[in-house]
């Protein structure tokens, strides 16, 4: 691990095709793209949110790794993932997808550019993000609010 290593959590999620197939091929493209990963979370099925009337269930995991270059770097990187796995570059907001890759936590980082939002402002209301990053990442903390991922996670599940 050099200086600049990231401990960064993704969230992934996908209703259209193979998720678990994709979400494997995912992992071998980051690994092979400079991102180690070190753990993959169970995929749940989840129901839609905010989505049109007969939009397929949703497939959701989350990954956590090491990344040695920047969050927008990172951000790059997933995005050019979509698109190799099916996801078109110019697609509707919340329109189904093949695969959907956030960066959830990057480090310590907190981060307000006009493309990267970090830690990712939905995850602590998307039970979708939580629970699948509370069973490989518990203990990570979300920098903004200080809170860790089991405890957003249960605030979320009390609220809910
Ligand atoms: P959604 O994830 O809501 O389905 P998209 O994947 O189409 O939407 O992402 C929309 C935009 O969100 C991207 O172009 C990206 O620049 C921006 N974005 C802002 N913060 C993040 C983040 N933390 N992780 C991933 N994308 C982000
Ligand atoms: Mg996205």
């Amino acid at each position: 691990m050099n200086i600049l290593t990231q401990k960064v959590a993704l969230a992934l999620g996908s209703n259209i095709g193979n998720a678990a197939e994709t979400f494997a091929l995912a992992c071998k493209l980051l690994q092979s793209n400079g991102f180690n990963v070190t753990a993959m979370a169970p995929i749940i099925t989840t129901a839609p949110v905010d989505c049109p009337p007969g939009t397929p269930d949703f497939a959701n995991s989350a990954l956590t790794g090491t990344f040695d270059g920047s969050a927008e770097e990172l951000l790059n990187l997933t995005q050019s993932i979509e698109v190799e796995l099916g996801r078109p570059q110019q697609h509707g907001f919340h329109e189904s997808r093949t695969l959907d890759m956030d960066i959830i936590i990057f480090g310590r980082q907190i981060i307000h550019t006009p493309r990267l939002t970090v830690p990712h402002p939905a995850a602590r209301q998307r039970m979708f993000v939580l629970e699948p990053l509370a069973q490989i990442a518990p203990d990570w903390i979300f920098p903004d609010s200080g809170m860790t991922v089991s405890q957003a996670y249960c605030l979320l599940q009390e609220r809910s």
